[in-house]
């Protein structure tokens, strides 16, 4: 969401030391905006081999699981109120040969996952309200991942953030028990991305 869509390969050049490629699809239904589907990712992953964490800001995300399972993306996060049968959808989406995600909004309480915990490979917990670039971080998600990284013990579950973050918070991020910074405004603003996310993975060493 935070390239510049007119220069797509220079852009994806230069961030080409990230760990992943984070795609943000929203559907102008569960989230206000609306921001690309299928055949911008599909250009992206012409220009791109960096692996795909595809994030879908979408109501009933588990009509269109197959569409975006045939990008092969490393991870597919849906969000915990965009479908009703949660366990039934983070199960279609490993049984796609995918990592299953699920997105927390920013009020959205733990308590819902407890149960499906063995069915997932990624909380991505919120830290804007979904929908838009370029947010603030609300501080009181701090709180929040000291809680997920309590239930979720040893499990190999990663713990993601999205929103607002970049090298003013990341250490503090790492600190509560953040495993992967999804960064975009910061990374594409920075004069040279691949440094900033070099600090970044700094800060995460540190914490
Ligand atoms: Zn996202």
């Amino acid at each position: 969401m935070a390239a510049d869509f007119c220069h797509i390969n220079t852009e994806l050049e230069r961030v080409s030391g990230a760990d992943l490629l984070h795609i943000d699809v929203m559907d102008g239904s569960y989230v206000p905006n609306i921001s690309f589907g299928p055949p911008v990712i599909a250009a992206v992953r012409r220009c791109s081999q960096l692996p795909l964490d595809i994030h879908l800001m979408v109501q009933n995300p588990e009509r269109h699981l197959a569409t975006f399972a045939a990008f092969k993306p490393e991870f597919l996060t849906v969000h915990y109120e965009a479908t009703v049968h949660l366990q039934r959808t983070l199960s279609k989406i490993r049984e796609l040969g995918i990592k299953a995600g699920v997105a927390l909004n920013p009020h959205t309480p733990l308590d819902g996952l407890k149960y499906v915990l063995s069915d997932l490979d990624l909380i991505l917990i919120m830290t804007v309200n979904p929908g838009y670039g370029g947010q603030e971080f609300i501080p009181a998600m701090y709180d929040k991942i000291r809680e997920c990284r309590d239930m979720v013990g040893d499990l190999p579950i990663e713990l993601q953030v999205d929103g607002g973050v970049g090298l003013a918070n990341a250490a503090e991020l790492a600190e509560a028990g953040v495993t992967n910074f999804v960064a975009g405004t910061a990374i594409f603003q920075a004069d040279n991305p691949n440094c900033y996310m070099d600090e970044m993975r700094a800060c995460w060493r540190k914490g």
